[in-house]
C-alpha cells in the first residue's frame, strides 16, 4: 500500500518546467498515495497539504511517516531509457568483442535456449540492480516480455516494455497483430499505469526490406509507440547505404518508424540531414555511452543533437555490453565523453545529463507525469545519502550526483508512492532467492556460445 510521507528538511534537486534544474535547500515534500502534493520550504503547509488530502480521502486519522534529509538529497528516479533487462543473464560473459561477433556468435546462439522462467528470473535480478542504483523505470526491448511484465508488477517498477509481435516460419517473417494486441490488452496500463507496451524494430540490418512497413503499420493499428536501434556503429551504417543507398535513420523514416513515438536507442553516427529527421519525428534518442565505448562503437554526438533539437536520453544498453545498470555511471561517462571528444570542458554539464537521465527518459517513454519533484506528479523519488567519504563536503549537490555520486550512495528509492527501496533494503524482491536461480540459469545458457 501506498504511504503517506512527509520527506523534511532535504536538499531537493529536480527538473523543472523550463528544462533547467532546480537546487531547493532545507525542503519539504509530501506524498499521498502515488502523487507529490506539494513541495516547499514549508513545513506547516506541508502538513496542512497531508491533513487535507487525507480528509478528502475520507481518513479520520491523521497520520504520516516522516523522513529526515539530513545530509540527504531528494531527486526523482531515473528512467533508464534502453535496456535489455533479461541480459544480465549474460554478464561478463561476452566482452573485449566487435559488436557484430558479440551479437551473431555469442549472443543470438544462447538468446535460442532462453525460457520463460530464464527471463522471469533475470528481469527480477535486473530490477533489483536498477533499482538498487535509483532507477525507477526503463524502456525494455527483449523477447518473452510478459515474463518481464509479471516481474515488474510484482516488483513495482515502471516500464515501457517492448513486445516482438512478430513470429518467423519458413516463409520468412510476419507480424503477429493477435499476440501484440493480446499483450497490449493484459499490460498497457496495468499496475495503475506502470507499464506502457511498444513494439519492437530491432534496427534496420534486422528484418528484409518488405517487413519494415508491415510492422509500422502493425504499431500504428494497435497504437503503440515503437522501440528501435538505430545508427550504432559504421558497418551497420556502411551495410544500410549498400542495401537502400540511403543511412539508417533515412530508411527508417522512409518506412514511417519515426511517425510514430519512438524510441531510438544510439545515435552513434548521424549526419545533419539525419538529425533534422530525428528532431522533426516523435523520436527519443537514448544515448548509451559504455555500451557504445565497450564495442567500440564510436562517439555519440550529444550537443550536435542537442543544437538541432534532437531529444535525448540516456540510457545503460543490456548487461551483456555495459555490463552493469549504474545511471550514476553514464552520467558521469557521458559528461566526460562529451568534453573529452570536443575538447570544451562546458559540454554536458552535470545538469544537462540529470535532466536526460530524469525528465527526458521519463518524457520518451511517454511517462509525462514522471521525472519532476512538483505537486500533482507521480512520487517516483530517490534519496542519496551524502554522509559519506567520496561525497563529502558535498559541495554543489548537481555536481556531487554526477561526478561524486554512484549507485551505492542510493538509500531509499519510491516509484508511484510505494517504497522498493528502503533504507538500503529491496521491499518487493526475494534477492537470495532471484540470485541463487540466476546463476544456475546463466551457468546453463552460456555453454551455448
Ligand atoms: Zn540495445
Amino acid at each position: 500500500m501506498a504511504r503517506t510521507v512527509l520527506f523534511k528538511n532535504f536538499t531537493v534537486v529536480t527538473p523543472n518546467n523550463e528544462g533547467r534544474l532546480d537546487v531547493l535547500k532545507d525542503a519539504f515534500v509530501a506524498v499521498k498515495g502515488d502523487r507529490i502534493i506539494y513541495v516547499g520550504d514549508d513545513r506547516a503547509l506541508a502538513v496542512r497539504s497531508l491533513m487535507e488530502a487525507q480528509r478528502e480521502s475520507g481518513g479520520t486519522q491523521i497520520g504520516f511517516d516522516e523522513y529526515n534529509g539530513k545530509n540527504k538529497i531528494l531527486l526523482p528516479t531515473f528512467a533508464n531509457a534502453h535496456s535489455h533487462i533479461p541480459m544480465v543473464l549474460m554478464r561478463n560473459s561476452a566482452d573485449d568483442m566487435c559488436l557484430e561477433d558479440w551479437l551473431f556468435k555469442r549472443i543470438l546462439p544462447r538468446e535460442e535456449h532462453l525460457t520463460k522462467e530464464d527471463i522471469y528470473f533475470a528481469s527480477l535480478l535486473g530490477m533489483a540492480e536498477m533499482i538498487h542504483g535509483g532507477t525507477g523505470a526503463a524502456a525494455d526491448m527483449y523477447y518473452m516480455s510478459d515474463e518481464t511484465a509479471c516481474a515488474a508488477l510484482q516488483t513495482g517498477f515502471r516500464m515501457n516494455l517492448c513486445n516482438d509481435g512478430k513470429t518467423r516460419d519458413d516463409s520468412g517473417w510476419h507480424t503477429d497483430r493477435v499476440a501484440l494486441q493480446a499483450f497490449k490488452n493484459t499490460f498497457h496500463g496495468a499496475g495503475d499505469g506502470l507499464i506502457r507496451v511498444s513494439l519492437m524494430v530491432h534496427s534496420i540490418y534486422m528484418y528484409p526490406q518488405s517487413f519494415y512497413s508491415e510492422l509500422v503499420s502493425e504499431a500504428a493499428d494497435i497504437d503503440v509507440s515503437i522501440q528501435v536501434h538505430v545508427a550504432e556503429t559504421r558497418t551497420e551504417v556502411e551495410n544500410c547505404s549498400a542495401q537502400y543507398g540511403v543511412t539508417p535513420v533515412k530508411a527508417l523514416a522512409n518506412f514511417g518508424v519515426f511517425d510514430r513515438p519512438c524510441i531510438a536507442a544510439h545515435g552513434v553516427h548521424l549526419t545533419d540531414e539525419d538529425r533534422d529527421i530525428l528532431a522533426a519525428g516523435h523520436v527519443t534518442v537514448v544515448h548509451n555511452p559504455s555500451s557504445n565505448m565497450k564495442l567500440a562503437s564510436g562517439f555519440c554526438d550529444v550537443q550536435a543533437m542537442k543544437k538541432q533539437g534532437v531529444r535525448v536520453a540516456l540510457g545503460t544498453d543490456g548487461c551483456a555490453s555495459n555490463n552493469n545498470t549504474d545511471m550514476y555511471m553514464e552520467m558521469r561517462l557521458a559528461s566526460f565523453m562529451a568534453k573529452g571528444k570536443t575538447h570544451n570542458p562546458a559540454y554536458l554539464s552535470a545538469e544537462e545529463v540529470i535532466l536526460m537521465a530524469t525528465r527526458s527518459g521519463y518524457e520518451g517513454m511517454g511517462f509525462m507525469d514522471c521525472g519532476m519533484i512538483a505537486a500533482g506528479m507521480s512520487a517516483d523519488l530517490q534519496i542519496v545519502d551524502y554522509d559519506r567519504p567520496s561525497m563529502w563536503p558535498v559541495g554543489d549537490p548537481v555536481s556531487a550526483l554526477v561526478y561524486s555520486a554512484g549507485a551505492s550512495a542510493v538509500e531509499s528509492v519510491m516509484i508511484a508512492g510505494h517504497f522498493v527501496k528502503y533504507k538500503g533494503e529491496l521491499t518487493t524482491i526475494d534477492i537470495e532467492k532471484v540470485k541463487a536461480e540466476t546463476s544456475k540459469r546463466a551457468e546453463r545458457i552460456t555453454q551455448f556460445a
